[in-house]
């Protein structure tokens, strides 16, 4: 019976170890779909790239994600019109539909056999009260000139009410996308090593255990900022998992996301069907069983569990716009990609090329809307929520400390979750392994 991430049943390309000193011109930490795509474009553009990973390629969020590769991302044109305004949602509608283009091209040049495809995707509710929400969407959309188009049916196995039509939109397998990016890397002239986990980065240096890369440019593609004190990454971001699995025996067309907090997520894969939920913050719900709820749902539209069934979470920003450039003002040959908000695929291919943009000097449209330094107004609320709850884990932590394991990046208390066979940090999401020495 397969187990985990039905992607990683891809066999990876292996790279070696970062063994000595090597001197670049940009190093980009972290071997994801946000790490490989600005590797990829700035090697394409002549510039000396290394790629550093931790582990292997794709083994984060990448490696488990749904991969809908689409500008349909939730409720997202409603919540930036109320935040930031019309031109702010404009802009986030075209950067991902640019996106969408861009990584089709990418696919074409290096003839990537990712099974990218175009597919419609669909917002949908199951609740007569939220149908209203849907139709607030579809107004804005069309406003910004999205074709988006209203339905009250839908071919998933639930009692919809109502369901939101972006058409035209796409899907792939991510870790053959990756397997690709690698590639384009290496025969443009750029170097990956793999099992090489950035410790510290500083002065333009990124250290490993056996290495350190000196660069112009570092580039933090980790998910998580590396180096979260400054910028105050740890209360402008948090982290949200959800459960996927796979069944079979039951077919759907198109891509498909329920809007409320316990809405269901659905695509196939091949004859496969996937289905994501049960999305909660790392660290807070140990004791759950995430998958059963996923596996009766199944059962109850009569498909068989497949056996493939994992967890993921993504980095939530609070105001839903991602952070793509400088990492702080003090930092300011520290570049980062980060807070995709589970909508990554487009969003990294954007701050790949916003990035690319800064390190060649060439402007970007986007550049202020996605700053790390952007004005927090429409953050405030969020933020304050995720200082109280990173104050109560610290404490927790401090309390326990002689007898339960603490996370070594803050001193919050880890939770162990049972299922995943892990100890999770509250805070900001790290996971770590039964056996890991802990403080
Ligand atoms: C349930 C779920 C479903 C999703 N579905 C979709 C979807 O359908 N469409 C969509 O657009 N997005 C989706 N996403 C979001 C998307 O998967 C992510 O936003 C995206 O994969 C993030 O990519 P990344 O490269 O930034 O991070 P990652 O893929 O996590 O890559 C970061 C890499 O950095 C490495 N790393 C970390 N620390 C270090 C270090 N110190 N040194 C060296 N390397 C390091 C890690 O090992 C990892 O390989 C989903 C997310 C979730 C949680």
């Amino acid at each position: 019976m397969p187990s985990g991430s039905l992607w990683l049943e891809e066999p990876l390309s292996q790279y070696p170890p970062l063994e000595g000193r090597i001197k670049t011109e940009v190093c980009v930490v972290g071997g994801g779909i946000t790490g490989l795509t600005t590797a990829y474009l700035l090697s394409k553009a002549g510039v000396k790239t290394v790629v550093l990973e931790a582990g292997s390629l794709g083994q984060g969020a990448s490696g488990h994600t749904i991969a809908k590769v689409t500008f349909q991302h939730g409720l997202i044109y409603h919540r930036l019109c109320v935040l930031w305004g019309r031109e702010a949602a404009l802009a986030y509608a075209q950067v991902n539909s640019e996106a969408i283009e861009q990584i089709e091209r990418v696919i074409t040049e290096l003839g990537a056999d990712c099974g990218f495809v175009r597919q419609p995707a669909f917002l949908y509710t199951t609740l007569e009260a939220n149908v209203e929400k849907l139709e607030k969407e579809a107004v804005i959309a069309q406003s910004i000139g999205i074709p988006a188009k209203m339905l009250h049916q839908s071919n998933l196995p639930l009692p919809i009410k109502g369901s939101l039509c972006f058409e035209d939109q796409a899907m792939l397998h991510p870790v053959r996308y990756l397997k690709a990016l690698a590639n384009g890397i290496i025969r443009q002239g750029g170097q990956i090593y793999c099992d090489s986990r950035v410790k510290r980065v500083e002065n333009r240096q990124a250290e490993t255990a056996r290495g350190r890369v000196e660069a112009d440019y570092i580039v933090l593609a980790t998910h998580y900022p590396l180096v979260h004190f400054r910028g105050g990454y740890y209360v402008r971001l948090s982290q949200s998992c959800s459960n996927i699995i796979a069944a079979e025996g039951v077919k759907i067309k198109g891509m498909h996301t329920g809007i409320e907090p316990d809405g269901l997520s659905f695509r196939m894969q091949g004859d496969t069907l996937l289905i994501s939920g049960e999305n909660y913050r790392t660290g807070t719900e140990p004791k759950k069983n995430h998958y059963l709820p996923l596996e009766d749902f199944a059962r109850s539209i009569y498909a068989r569990p497949a056996g493939w069934r994992w967890a993921v979470q993504d980095y939530l920003s609070p105001d839903g716009l991602p952070y793509s450039g400088r990492h702080s003002t003090s930092l300011p040959n520290l570049l980062l990609a980060t807070g995709f908000s589970k909508w990554g695929m487009t969003q990294s291919m954007a701050a790949a090329r916003l990035l690319t943009d800064q390190i060649l000097g060439y402007p970007n449209e986007y550049a202020e809307i996605f700053s790390p330094a952007r004005r927090v107004g429409p953050s405030v609320g969020q933020m304050v929520t995720n200082s109280a709850g990173l104050v109560r884990h610290l404490i927790g932590g401090y309390l326990t400390r002689p007898l339960a394991p603490v996370c070594p990046h803050m001193g919050c208390k880890l939770q162990y979750n049972r299922e995943e066979n892990r100890w999770e940090c509250p805070c900001h999401g790290f996971h770590y392994g039964k056996a890991r020495p802990l403080s």
